[in-house]
């Protein structure tokens, strides 16, 4: 994509209500709108990086056997209250509204109760199961406070799985796949060393649940780590009996701020016996189905990602989720060398390479005198902000030896690569 026909621009400031790193840096490299307060708006870019890190989530739940829906977002109030899940003391996120007829009507903030109800369609006997379902979807939470920018959204993306299987000992079979799957895909996003697994309190709704949850100062919740020996307690459920289980002292740990960035929940059969969802057994027998649910906030994983990988210049995307793999940086000026740099260009995308091409100071000439002088430090500021892994300078000083320069975008070494050298990866 030539940087000229992007219609983002970079920002040196962020709004001055916007107090957290994450969505500061987001907006001030183009990546994100803020519509108000835990609202947020997906540019390209920023767009670019989301379709990255559902691709990596879509292929990890594919080989779990996960088919991908998309259910609506517009839900019924008699599902919800035959959960007990739709009055404002037991659910305190509800966005609700009314439709011309007087129907109430709420908008998803989960989706147990709608998809466990669908499946009665397609469910009867035991030959139909499991079931693995996931979507990403916007969820409406009617957040009490949104101050970690999008990671905490009022309007969020998640991607949520559920499992309907026959009984216990299957359900756990998947819950553990489950929990490798999740694994792999903060690894694959470059989190594996900053997320544990954490054992937590299913709340009223569930009978237990694992969180997952990654070391960040901007987290909201704690836990207590022990690295060599894998353990992570979350600080809510932290008791001497906890602790006396897994074998250590709590001088052995260490507190540490996380974000919770996946979470899984075993329901048993509590909802599907509330909502009537029942299958025959070999025996002839009418049974409860074994319900298991999963989530990953997708949008807060990415401001997780924002805010591990960042300095003071801007955002250092890992390469498995960049908006692109290179940036190509022209500071040409003259007509020969733009045509030396757009070929450049053109044989990266021809070897299918992902790049971002500033080609802005050329065109911006003709197009707009306000930009003609757009100097190398803006063009390298610019690119430091948005955090392309790595980078490619094409100049007049450059193109005289042959060669560009090749630089890291987290690392300060810079190398000069003749033309002919070019390693279009
Ligand atoms: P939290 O304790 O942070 O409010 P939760 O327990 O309400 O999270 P779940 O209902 O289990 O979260 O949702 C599944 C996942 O969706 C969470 O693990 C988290 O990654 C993400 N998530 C939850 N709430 C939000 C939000 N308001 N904005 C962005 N992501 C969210
Ligand atoms: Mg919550």
């Amino acid at each position: 994509m030539r940087q000229s026909q992007l219609f983002t621009k970079t920002r040196k400031e962020a709004p001055h209500d916007e107090i957290s790193k994450n969505a500061r840096l987001l907006i001030r490299a183009g990546f994100v709108h803020k519509e108000l307060a835990g609202v947020y708006a997906y540019l390209p870019l920023g767009l670019m990086v989301i379709e990255k890190i559902k691709q990596i989530v879509r292929e990890e739940m594919n080989v779990v056997g996960g088919q991908e829906i998309a259910m609506a977002a517009i839900q019924r109030k008699e599902l919800w209250e035959m959960t007990d899940r739709w009055d404002d003391t037991n659910v305190d996120v509800w966005f609700k509204s009314t439709l011309k007829n007087g129907t109430e009507i709420g908008l998803g903030w989960s989706h147990e109760e709608p998809i466990t109800d669908m499946m009665k369609n397609f469910v009867s006997s035991y030959r139909d199961l499991p079931i693995f379902v996931y979507q990403f979807q916007t969820k409406f939470r009617n957040e009490l406070r949104a101050k970690s920018g999008i990671m905490r959204g009022r309007e969020f993306l998640m991607k949520d799985m559920y499992s309907y299987t026959i009984d216990e000992a299957q359900h756990q079979k998947f819950y553990d796949s489950t929990i490798q799957a999740y694994l792999k895909i903060f690894r694959r996003v470059g989190l594996g060393d900053d997320t544990f697994v954490t054992f937590a309190s299913g709340g009223a709704f569930t009978q237990f649940s694992h969180e997952f949850q990654t070391i960040s100062d901007a987290g909201e919740d704690s836990i207590y780590i022990h690295k060599e020996k894998n353990i992570a307690i979350n600080k809510e459920v932290m008791s001497d009996t906890v602790l006396a289980d897994l074998g250590v002292t709590i001088d052995e740990l260490v507190e540490v701020k996380t974000a919770e960035v996946g979470n899984i929940f075993n329901f048993g059969t509590i909802k599907s016996t509330q909502l009537d969802f029942k299958y025959i057994n070999e025996a002839g027998e009418k049974i409860p189905v074994f319900l298991g649910s999963y989530g990953i906030g997708i949008t807060r994983l990415m401001g997780v990602i924002v805010e591990r990988f960042s300095d003071e210049k801007g955002i250092m995307w890992p390469k498995s989720i960049a908006p692109f793999h290179v940036h190509l940086v022209s500071l040409c000026s003259d007509v020969t060398d733009i045509k030396k740099a757009d070929n450049i260009y053109q044989k990266m995308l021809d070897k299918g390479i992902e790049v971002l091409y500033d080609d802005r100071a050329d065109r911006i000439e003709v197009l707009y005198d306000d930009r003609a002088d757009l100097r190398p430090g803006e063009k390298f500021a610019d690119s430091d902000l948005i955090g392309i892994p790595k980078r490619i300078i094409v100049s007049p000083k450059t193109l005289a030896q042959d060669s560009v320069e090749v630089k890291m975008r987290n690392g300060n070494n810079i190398e000069m690569v003749t033309l002919k050298n070019i390693s279009y990866k």
